[in-house]
């Protein structure tokens, strides 16, 4: 069976946000498996911030996606032919395929759905990559207490929302900052944080201090930049910080911002600790596990941003990250 791909090639390092330019579409036909392998018609494609940063060149957790290669990106899919002993027609998976409509796999890093468990779409944010994150991250990294204050940035986001929930059912108070009313409002109605702050109209730092008056104990951060600075100067004595991440640096041309107000680690004896999910790959399965139980149960919600736009769709849905456009984790459905 002939099958037309249609892909999305990196054209050029970004400069800021990624434009129409940095991208090349190409099209060209889906080569047949060969023994062990399979052909994936890709359903769900996850967009993440860190692609952001693949697009660079130079040192990170993982190598630099290339000039003239597929982009990198995690999504599900159904398998439509195979020569693998483990994967078979009909079955939907899970892996990092590529931002195109069809992909050739090995199988390596390829998980089967169980789909009576959760849709894909919920497979590939709150019990995928953002879920453990959350998990991981702030269990391990946070180790929260029952009665202490938990921030968390990008709060309306992916990770983010998974954040503030866990944080919740742990029995903490729970400040969550996010761009704009609207999600600030969804934080706090639905999803049930104790306060949000809008960082886009407010003044952060004073709104903190109301908020925390005995510091912030645990600060769990997807942002960096000002937002970090405005939680270093708030920090409870002994406090957590888990850097998950820096979107609010991704596009910065000039030199990165830095906490300048750092010193506040020595004064409050707090510590400050770089997180990469990938290292707790032999625990997901626990993560995963609790996480489940936690949306069966209904103390856990899970939040899908699904942009029906189609492979043609990937750059600018992408940008959305970046314009703080999705509520819950970003999926585009090819
Ligand atoms: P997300 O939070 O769903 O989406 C990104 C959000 O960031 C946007 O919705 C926007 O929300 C906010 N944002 C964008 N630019 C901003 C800026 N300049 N200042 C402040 N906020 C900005 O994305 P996600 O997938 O859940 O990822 C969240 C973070 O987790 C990222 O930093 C990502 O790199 C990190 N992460 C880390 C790991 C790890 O292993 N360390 C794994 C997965 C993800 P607003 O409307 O609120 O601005």
């Amino acid at each position: 069976m002939t099958l037309n791909n249609t892909q999305y090639r990196l054209a050029a390092r970004p400069v800021g946000i990624p434009k129409p330019s940095d991208w090349e579409q190409t099209h060209e036909p889906t080569p047949e498996a060969e023994d062990g392998q399979f052909r994936v018609q890709v359903d769900y494609l996850s967009l993440d911030p860190a692609m952001r940063s693949w697009m660079n060149a130079g040192r990170s957790y993982v190598p630099p996606v290339e000039i003239g290669e597929v982009m990198r990106a995690a999504g599900t899919g159904t398998v439509l032919d195979s020569r693998h002993p483990d994967f078979h027609a009909g079955d939907t998976v899970s892996g990092v395929f590529g931002a195109q409509r069809y992909a050739v796999s090995d199988g390596k890093g390829v998980t089967k759905l169980d789909l009576s468990l959760a849709p894909a779409p919920v497979q590939l944010g709150t019990l995928g990559i953002s879920g453990i994150t959350a998990y991981f991250g702030l269990l391990d990294i946070g180790r929260p207490e029952a009665g202490q204050t938990v921030v968390v940035s990008a709060a309306a986001g992916s990770v983010g929302t998974i954040v503030g929930q866990i944080a919740k059912i742990k029995g903490c108070k729970v400040i969550g900052i996010a761009g704009g009313a609207e999600k600030c409002r969804l934080l706090v109605e639905e999803l049930g944080f104790d306060a949000a702050i809008d960082y886009k109209n407010g003044d952060l730092r004073a709104e903190l201090r109301e908020l925390a008056p005995k510091g912030v104990d645990v600060f769990f951060d997807n942002v960096g930049g000002e937002i970090l600075e405005g939680v270093l100067a708030r920090l409870a004595r002994g406090a957590r910080i888990v850097i998950s991440g820096a979107v609010s640096q991704y596009n910065s041309t000039g030199p990165g911002h830095g906490p300048a107000n750092y010193m506040n680690l020595l004064v409050s004896r707090a510590s400050m600790t770089g997180f990469v999910v990938f290292d707790y790959a032999s625990r997901y399965h626990e993560a995963v596990a609790e996480l489940a139980a936690w949306l069966e149960s209904g103390q856990l919600q899970s939040r899908e941003h699904v942009v029906e736009g189609g492979i043609e769709a990937f750059p600018e849905t992408l940008n959305k990250l970046f314009t703080g456009e999705n509520t819950g984790k970003l999926i585009l459905a090819l």
